[in-house]
This record gives structure tokens, sequence and C-alpha cells, in this order.
């Protein structure tokens, strides 16, 4: 009898995806246990132009892996209302924080809706974020998996998958005061 478990009774996954060049390592990873789903949740990034760049590259990641794509609302309005007060915050500060809370909260909220087993983010695969920090905001919500990606040289497979398919990789990380303080430090 074999027991080794076929792609449908493998557990759920659903896979918050913050860019394309952070993603091909994760997918790979969680593959060899789950069912991925993405999820494409990132009302932080500014202007709106770069916002379409971005999920742009995610559907044609989406189409290499073979995975299907939920795209969240984009709402920068409501994302800027979230982090008021906290715009001038350093990077990796109390303004990323509650920006993985805006998104992860909207990951966990779809996937207990939609009936996933777990859900977990790309976002730790950077080595520009801190690993216990999303975890202290991932762990708020239900199902959360601490998964932290940048092991077994995550990053660095990442990026070599994101140069093989040409991935747009961007110069800041999302919002308008990261793409401020990039430019100034340009
Ligand atoms: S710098 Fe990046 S993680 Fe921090 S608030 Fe801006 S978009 Fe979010």
């Amino acid at each position: 009898m074999n027991n080794v478990p076929t792609p449908q009774s493998r557990a759920s996954v659903l896979l918050h995806v913050c860019c394309a060049p952070c993603a091909p390592h994760p997918i790979e990873l969680l593959q060899q246990q789950y069912r991925v789903t993405l999820f494409f949740s990132n009302s932080n990034i500014a202007p709106r132009d770069e916002y379409l760049v971005r999920l742009q590259h995610v559907r044609r990641l989406v189409s290499i892996y073979h995975l299907e794509l939920i795209e969240d609302e984009y709402d920068h309005t409501a994302w800027l209302e979230h982090v008021r007060g906290l715009e001038d915050e350093p990077e990796r500060g109390a303004r990323c924080v509650a920006c993985f809370a805006f998104s992860l909260r909207r990951a966990g909220e779809y996937a207990a809706q939609h009936g996933f087993d777990a859900f977990t983010t790309t976002l730790t695969v950077s080595p520009h974020k801190a690993t216990e920090k999303i975890f202290a905001v991932g762990q708020r919500f239900a199902n959360f998996l601490p998964l932290d990606f940048k092991k077994q040289d995550g990053y660095a497979r990442s990026t070599a998958r994101a140069r093989q398919h040409h991935f747009y990789r961007q110069e800041y990380c999302g919002c308008e005061f990261s793409q401020k303080r990039h430019r100034q430090s340009a």
C-alpha cells in the first residue's frame, strides 16, 4: 500500500506574496508538502503604477508555476490611514510592523473564510525584514505557519530564479516613505 499523499490529499496553504522575485524559493519549498495558492495583498505599494507592475510579474510567476492567484483589493488610502502617525519611522520599525499586520490580517481572514489549512508569507525571505517581527504579527491570526524562508539560502535561491525568469525587481520596499528614503540615499 502506498502512503505517499497525492497532491489532492495534501494540506492547503495560502501564501501571501509580496512580489515575484521573493516568491520562487517559498513556492518551491511549500510545494513539497502543500497545495499552494498565492494571495497578492499589497495595499502598501505606491504609486499605483508600481503596484500594477509588481502584480503583472506575479501573474507571470503563477503561470510559470501553474498556481492559482487570488488578487486582493488595492486600497492604499486605507493602508495610509492604518499607518497614520508612523510615517517618519525608519524601515524595520513600527510602521513596517503595522504594514505587515495590514496585509497578514487580510491573508489570515481570507484563509479562514475559504477553508485553507494554513497561511504564511514570502516576506520572511528578504534579508531587509526582521523574521521575528513578521512571526509576531502573523501569530496574531489563526493557522499562521511561521516559516523563515531566509534559511537554506532562500533569498539567493529566489534571486537566481528571478533572474532566470526576468522578474521585475523593485528599487524600494513598497510605500511612498520607503521610496522617498531610497531617492534621498541614491
Ligand atoms: S518600508 Fe516596506 S514594510 Fe515598511 S511600511 Fe513601507 S512598504 Fe511596508
